[in-house]
């Protein structure tokens, strides 16, 4: 077995959605965002464990993440939550992959492609950006867009969305403006419906809105991080489970006097008689150069810190004199089954960024292994 491995602790994906589901507005549907591969977790195994639970939905960032899940069999409808190309389009319509759209230009594109595949009432969603300053038409032209795809003879509206900026934060400016652009993104659903066009299902529910605030979940919540396991933002709670763990062994154990300088650029320096476990890890595998001097790792139970920069494949651990033995497993981050003694969501806020870029950023050369 490869040395540096993530493990995918699938009863705590499954427990994270069934609790995720509990909370979502009886008659609401659920959308799992699996784009970025599951956040890291692995898409196709995510999707299939997001469907048993109860997904009615799935949401990726790119046309080739949606043919991934479609050629695994997967057939719920799919949101694609970004823009594609215009080559991609023929893919979007064949793979049946609902866009989101907001301008003529593209409404064009995807029903030339919907045309040419002899495709009636495909559906799109439009995004209507009541905030967020992304993707999505202004909350005023909703309704001349809602007639364009009604009237385009091949393209249905299949639904309305939006996407708020600081719904995580408790803030009170940032409170204020999450209600504001929820009044917003309902008042352009009701222009669309007062012009005679049913508005398909609303959403706009994310992480953070699907657990504190179910007035938002409207017709379904697109619940991300939370699948995961880590709260986003502001929110607490103790019910999520995380479902990554990262980790890695001690190939080697170096015993060094003091006075010796520990990997490139010599910014650390043994300062008497000790340990160094080298770890076959780095920034190629997630670990980023920039947890140098804040990073430890579990081993045994017990924290042992990364010394030294981080490199391309492999850091150092400063072992003392601790018996530790060679091979040992060394945890990076994990729940705590994992025997970590961190949790990526900890160990992103010690490291300046959030639990989305750890776990996103574990490269694909680190096998994912799922087990339970
Ligand atoms: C990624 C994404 C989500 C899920 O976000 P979380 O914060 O992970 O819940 C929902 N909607 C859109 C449009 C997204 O891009």
């Amino acid at each position: 077995m490869k040395p540096t491995i993530a493990k995918i602790y699938i009863e705590n994906l499954r427990a994270n959605l069934r609790f995720i589901r509990s909370k979502i507005r009886t008659g609401a549907k659920m959308c799992v965002a699996v784009k970025a591969d599951a956040y890291g977790h692995g898409a196709v195994v995510c999707a299939r464990e997001a469907v048993a639970c109860g997904a009615d939905f799935l949401a990726v960032a790119r046309v080739s993440e949606g043919i991934e899940l479609r050629e695994a069999g997967i057939s719920v409808p799919i949101l694609l939550l970004s823009l594609c190309d215009r080559s991609e389009m023929d893919d979007l319509v064949s793979f049946g992959i609902t866009p989101l759209v907001f301008d003529s230009e593209y409404i064009g594109e995807v029903a030339a492609a919907a045309g040419r595949a002899g495709k009636r009432g495909f559906s799109v969603h439009l995004a209507v950006d009541t905030g967020m300053g992304r993707i999505g038409c202004l909350p005023e032209n909703a309704v001349s867009l809602a007639r364009e795809i009604a009237g385009s003879g091949v393209l249905s509206l299949g639904g309305m969305c939006t996407h708020f900026s600081t719904a995580d934060s408790f803030d009170d400016g940032d409170v204020e403006f999450t209600d504001l652009q929820f009044r917003r993104f309902l008042k352009a659903t009701e222009d669309v419906r007062s012009a005679g066009i049913d508005p398909g299902i609303r959403h706009c529910a994310n992480s953070a809105l699907t657990l504190a605030r179910p007035e938002t979940h409207l017709d379904m919540c697109r619940p991300g991080i939370i699948v995961y396991g880590y709260y986003p933002g502001d929110i607490r709670g103790s019910e999520l489970k995380p479902v990554m763990s990262l980790s890695t062994k001690v190939v080697a154990i170096r015993r060094f006097a003091a006075g010796v300088p520990v990997s490139y650029g010599r910014t650390w320096t043994t300062s008497c008689p000790t340990n160094i476990g080298v770890l076959p890890i780095g920034y190629d595998d997630g670990l980023f150069r920039r947890f140098a001097g804040k990073l430890s790792v579990a081993i045994n139970g017990k924290a042992y810190p990364v010394r030294g920069r981080i490199c391309m494949d492999q850091c150092m651990v400063e072992l003392w004199d601790d018996d530790v033995p060679r091979w040992s497993e060394a945890v990076v981050f994990g729940p705590p089954e994992s025997g970590a003694l961190q949790t990526a969501e900890e160990l992103a806020a010690m490291t300046g960024t959030i639990s989305y870029e750890i776990t996103c950023q574990v490269s694909k050369r680190v096998e994912r292994v799922f087990v339970g």
